[in-house]
């Protein structure tokens, strides 16, 4: 076994506190990384609280990870000692299913593995994520990194990224479309930078008067101010795409509303509890869509990966301290981050 230090949750209410525990011994195809940082995803403080009925404690949050390779199995073939490498939402899925056999291991008929709050096929303890100073993953649910002279941000491309990526190419979005973005936060953020480089004229629907700037500067091209119904008015019917990124329950018929025919609204979102349902009529009558969307496959976070070095995108980033995890995620909850925390894990030690 392989000593590691972490910050975990003990329970919903108690604040995130300096915890040791063990990785697995390293196997022949596994890759131990040192983590060098780890980006803070809303999913995390759902985690740690219990928002979502099944958290299993102790909880080490944190699944946008970056780091250092610092060993590998004797079976390892993509990776080498020094490699930088990532690790995101998920850390092994079944193999054998149909999703699996796509590539789709997020959506594993068997149930995937996540990199933190997932328990082993069979097992009863919980998987611990990267809020921690090393991780032992299976080659196969490690990504490579090539952008990497600022890791840091590019830690939340594994979550925050990916999550919106997958929702913009299942769905088309490309030039000539208009394509609205709800909710400038971690995700949201990451999502006008990559439909903008994926073509696309965006419109940022926000609730934060003070972040229209930021939005203009990320690559929208218009923001609306949600709560104004004349502004939200103005742009009825018209759009190609709505990616919903907002954490919290909201009426969505807002935002249905302005989808054109045949139109699709995707919520990536998971509030903890549920949206006030939408109005049947406001579907039936333009045959519009709500769908969702999960994180991504391994595959395809490759691809996000390369796409934005490609087109030299990372996140918007707010460095932070391990031991300021507590009060980031009280800012986190009045939506006062710009645009994600990153926690720096070189200050593990000291905290
Ligand atoms: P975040 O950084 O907190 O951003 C959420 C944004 O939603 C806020 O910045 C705010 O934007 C808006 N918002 C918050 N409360 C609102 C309210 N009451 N009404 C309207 N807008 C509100 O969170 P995140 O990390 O981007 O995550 C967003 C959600 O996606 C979370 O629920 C998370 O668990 C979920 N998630 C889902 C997946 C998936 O696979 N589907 C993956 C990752 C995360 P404005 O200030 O601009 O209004
Ligand atoms: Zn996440
Ligand atoms: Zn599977």
């Amino acid at each position: 076994m392989i000593d590691a230090q972490g910050y975990a949750a003990l329970d919903p209410t108690t604040p995130l506190a300096p915890f040791s525990f063990q990785r697995r011994a390293l196997g022949e195809r596994d890759v131990q990384i040192e983590i060098l940082y780890c980006g803070v995803c809303h999913s995390d403080l759902h985690t740690a609280r219990n928002e979502w009925n099944n958290t299993l404690y102790p909880s080490v949050p944190g699944h946008e990870i970056v780091g250092r390779v610092v060993a590998v199995g004797s079976a390892v073939s993509g990776f080498k000692v020094d490699d930088i490498a990532g690790v995101g939402c998920l850390v092994d899925s079944c193999r054998n299913c149909p999703s699996c056999g796509e590539g789709l291991e997020q959506y594993c008929e068997n149930g995937f593995i996540g990199t933190y709050n997932g328990s082993a096929f069979g097992g009863s303890e919980n998987t611990l994520g990267g809020y921690s100073d090393t991780i032992v993953v299976d080659e196969k649910y490690v990504l490579r990194i090539s952008h990497t002279d600022n890791l840091a941000a590019v830690a939340p491309l594994l979550c925050a990224g990916i999550t919106t990526y997958s929702p913009l190419r299942q769905w088309k979005v490309g030039p000539g479309q208009k394509v609205g973005v709800v909710g400038l936060g971690g995700l949201g953020h990451m999502a006008v930078k990559i439909a903008n480089a994926m073509g696309a004229k965006v419109v940022l629907f926000t609730t934060s008067p003070d972040k229209k700037d930021d939005a203009l500067r990320l690559g929208a091209s218009e923001v609306v101010i949600s709560k104004n119904r004349a502004e939200m008015a103005s742009h009825a019917n018209s759009f190609d795409f709505i990616l919903n990124t907002v954490a919290a329950p909201h009426d969505l018929d807002a935002f249905v509303n302005l989808l054109k025919r045949d139109a699709t609204m995707t919520l990536v979102g998971a509030p903890a509890s549920p949206h006030p349902s939408p109005s049947v009529f406001g579907l039936i009558f333009k045959r519009r869509r709500i769908a969702g969307s999960l994180i991504g496959g391994i595959a395809e976070t490759q691809e996000m990966l390369d796409f934005c070095a490609e087109h030299s995108i990372v996140a918007d980033i707010e460095m932070i301290r391990m031991d300021e995890i507590n009060q980031a995620y009280e800012r986190m909850l009045k939506s006062d981050v710009k645009y994600r925390f990153v926690i720096d894990m070189a200050t593990l030690k000291s905290a």
